[in-house]
């Protein structure tokens, strides 16, 4: 069960900034738009409400393994590109296939949950040569 968590003015401008992006930010780029809203919430507070809004299944964090962790306004299941070139994390337009879920069941006998699906390469930008600076608001 999940608790009833007060919705606090820091949650509040933390989920914006998170909505408010398609960039999957870090929690450094978070506190840094979010200091503009709130200037005295430091880092730490930012950390502790992006880890309490993902466990009120609000956003979602990105996991990847020993670089920072990443954070999707969209709690909703859904895949991701990341581009080795820009490092950008797109979103990818593939409805979620479960039934690997289902095989995997059958295959190994495990209860499966749900899988992670990650995809890499080169962005649309960086292989037309189009990626500028402008752009670099939505790089992390
Ligand atoms: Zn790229
Ligand atoms: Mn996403």
């Amino acid at each position: 069960m999940t608790k009833k968590m007060r919705m606090t003015k820091q949650k509040r401008v933390i989920l914006e900034v998170l909505k408010n992006t398609t960039s999957h930010p870090t929690a450094d780029w978070v506190y840094e738009q979010a200091k503009k809203q709130i200037p005295d919430i430091s880092l730490g507070t930012v950390y502790r409400n992006l880890n309490v809004l993902r466990d009120m299944g609000e956003i979602m964090e990105l996991n990847y393994g020993s670089s920072q962790s990443r954070f999707d306004g969209n709690p909703k299941e859904h895949y991701h590109f990341t581009c080795e070139s820009c490092s950008r994390v797109y979103d990818i337009d593939l409805p979620v296939q479960r039934e690997m879920n289902e095989l995997v069941e059958k295959k190994n006998g495990h209860r499966v949950d749900y899988h992670r699906l990650e995809f890499y390469g080169e962005c649309k930008d960086c292989r037309k040569g189009t990626y500028s600076k402008d752009l670099e608001d939505n790089r992390v």
